[in-house]
Order: C-alpha cells, then structure tokens, then sequence
C-alpha cells in the first residue's frame, strides 16, 4: 500500500511537473505579441527624467535613461540649436520638460523623429560648444545618464565645431508617406488629403489641460478620414497616420505626389490671447488678414526650426516658392472650399469672429491644389480644450466638413467624373 501511495504521489508529481515543463515550452515557442508586454520593455529605451545644471559658462544637460545610447550631435544656426540624434527613446519625462532651460540652454523638445529615430533640440541661449559628453552605463539601480557639457563659443566657432544635422531620418518619414499613392493616380474619385498638423518631436500647442495639439489634430483627422470613406465617394490619405514628425514642404509634396484635389491641414493652436476661441478656417494669402492670422502663421511656419530640420538640406525647394505663384485658379478653389466649410460649421460649432482668415502659411503654398488649414480651436482656452476632447463636438465638427466636402465636389460629382 504504501509503495503504492508513493506511486501515486510520483505519478502526481510527474504530471504536475509535465504540465509546467509544457507550459514553459509553449512560453517559449509562442509568437512574440502572444506573450505578456514585458517582452518590449526589455529592449526599449526610456527616458525619465532630466535636467539642467551650472552656469553661464559651462552648463551640463543630463537626461536618465533605462539603458545606454549612442547619439550623434550637430548644429544649426539662426537661432542656435544644438541636436542630438539617437535610437528610438520612449520619453516618459515630467510634463513640462524642457519648457524651462537654464543658462546656455534656453529650452529643449524631444521626440520621434523618424521610425525608430528620436531626437532632442537644445534651443541654446548663445553659441556654445560640447566640451564633454558621455553616457554612463546603468549601475547599482541608478538609470542610465546621458551627459552633455557646454562652454561658451564665439559665433564663428559654433558651426565650425559641429557638423549639420543628417537629413537622413527626415526623408525617410516623407518615404514611407510617398508610398501611400498606390492606386492614386488611376482613382476617378476626387483624392482628399487630411494633414494632422505637428507630430513626433514637434507637439504643437499644448493646452490649459495639457491636451497635445499633435495627438488631438490625429485622431481628428483619423475620425473625418473614417466618416469621408463611409461615404464612398472620395480616396482619403493623410500625410501622417501615427506621431511622427513631417516637415512642411514635405507635407505639400506628399499632397502633390498623391494627386490631391484638396488639401486640408488640421490644426488645433494656442493663442496669446486666452480668451480667443472658435473655429477658423485660413487660406493663404500674401499678407495676413489681421494680428491673430499673422501670429499664428509664424507659429506654424516655424515648425521645422522647432525640429531641427535642416531646410537647406530639403528636397524639394518648396520653402523658396513664393506666395504669388500661387494660381489664381487653385486661390479661388480654396476660397470656395473655406466659405462652404465657413457655412457648414456655423450650425455645428462654435466659431470665432470673422472665421475665415488669411496668412502665408507654407503648408497651403501649393499653386495647383486648393488647400485650406483649418483650426478647430484654441488650445489655449479652456472651453475649446474641453470642446476638442468631447466625442460629441468632434462628431459634430467632422460631420460639418464632411457636408461641406460634399457641397464643394458636387458640381464634379455631378457630372460623373
Ligand atoms: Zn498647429
């Protein structure tokens, strides 16, 4: 009997460590993606905190990371900007980091860049040089630290010291966007494309809330691109679909290649002036319709010096075409467009005074596609933050441009083309 009870125990055992070691097996032999997310962590890069030390003339930017990186530095004048580029880095840092710099580093941004690219751009207070960098390896529980030096340089020093930054991770973003054409050029429908504004390393404005005008404008876009498919008439592409960062002219030519018949840039800003809020719907014209259209194209145009792109290195030469070549055919498309969604969204949300406005924004200098940018608040106000997050007012706001999409390409729709 009791050689028997040890049988049983044995054969128990054995079973119990049958099942475990099939567990395990199967663990192992699983796809990755089956298995518990830990797996990614393991090799992902994370950033956590970081911060800036010393004084005028020697100023030390520090960032813990999980694990060691390599990065490369370079440079660009006017204004002086400092930019390290490394693997892809998950930043989970403290919300407002690098908003508040200190001595040479007035401010910093951080971000993705590429498809597994990330970079920072130090917004440095006067010409200064890397006199040490390093990274230290993890130890003893302590993250990773990527350390940089700076000491004061002379003007002509600054760029001789650096080289420019690699235009490389840019146009790899804008290639996998120009793959997206497939099909395009032999589509009957008219060819839509929605430009999420920002992205990546440039955030846009970031609201009262902390709401990112880069991930409110995406998934807007995301939104109208579903309901504009719904109604089968058009093919709708965006020049982005995830956060990463696409330079302006850049953002054009994607429209261009892909034979676009409207162009609409989606945009959710800041203004100086809290209490500025509602809609806009902007065009492009040579001089600004007023102070706020000014400002605030100044602030779009600037998004590639905010990323550290390098615009002479750019491809196309789009940053150079002047305002005025823009055909006055395409001029008054977009004209016709902003007024019909002016109209559409006066029974659907709030807007501001006088809601179709003008200025030289690079995004709408297109001369032969209609091309409109339009605002879908203010980030800076309260009320257009909350309204921006609200499923309700989003349905609202993308089933008016739907309308108004199909008010502008009824005449053409009309005669079957
Ligand atoms: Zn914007």
């Amino acid at each position: 009997m009791r050689l028997k009870d040890i049988s049983a125990k044995l054969t128990v055992a054995f079973a119990a460590a049958f099942v475990l070691f099939c567990a395990m097996a199967n663990a192992e032999t699983s796809p990755p993606g089956d298995a518990s997310p830990e797996p990614a962590s393991k090799t992902e890069v994370v950033a956590t905190y970081a911060r800036i030390t010393g004084d005028g003339d020697r100023t030390r930017f520090i960032i813990d990371l999980s694990r060691s990186v390599t990065f490369t530095a370079s440079a660009l004048a006017n204004p002086d900007r400092v930019i390290l580029d490394m693997p892809e880095v998950r930043f989970d840092l403290p919300p407002k980091s690098g908003e508040a710099g200190r001595s040479l580093v007035k401010e910093w941004r951080y971000g993705l860049i590429a498809p597994g690219k990330s970079r920072i751009v130090l917004d440095m207070s006067g010409p200064a040089r890397i006199d040490k960098s390093f990274v230290l390896p993890p130890v003893d529980g302590q993250p990773a630290r990527l350390v940089i030096d700076f000491v004061k340089t002379t003007r002509d020093k600054f760029l001789a010291d650096y080289p420019r930054p690699d235009a490389v991770p840019v146009d790899e973003a804008a290639t996998k966007s120009d793959q997206k054409p497939v099909g395009a050029t032999v589509s009957t429908k008219p060819i839509i494309v929605l430009d999420p504004g920002h992205g990546g390393i440039d955030t846009g404005a970031i609201g009262v809330d902390s709401v990112y005008e880069k991930a409110v404008v995406l998934q807007f876009a995301k939104l109208l691109k579903a309901k504009l498919e719904k109604e089968g008439a058009y093919k709708v592409l965006m020049t982005r679909d995830d956060d990463r960062f696409i330079p302006l002219g850049k953002r054009v030519e994607i429209a261009r290649k892909l034979g676009a018949n409207l162009l609409i840039s989606i945009h959710a800003d800041s203004a100086p002036q809290h209490y500025v809020r509602g809609a806009t719907v902007y065009t492009l014209s040579e001089r600004a319709s007023d102070a706020i259209a000014a400002a605030l194209a100044k602030h779009e145009n600037s998004s590639d010096v905010l990323a550290g792109a390098d615009l002479e290195d750019g491809p196309d030469g789009v940053a150079d075409i002047l305002i005025d070549l823009a055909r006055r055919e395409t001029k008054s498309f977009s004209i016709l467009f902003a007024r019909t969604l002016v109209s559409e969204f006066e029974s659907a949300v709030k807007l501001i005074k006088n809601p179709w406005r003008s200025a030289g924004f690079r995004v709408l200098k297109a001369y032969d596609m209609p091309s409109i940018l339009v605002e879908l608040g203010y980030l800076s106000n309260k009320h257009d933050e909350n309204l921006l997050v609200s499923d309700a007012w989003r349905e609202r706001a993308a089933d008016a441009m739907v309308a108004s999409i199909a008010r502008f390409f009824r005449p053409r729709l009309a005669q079957g083309q």
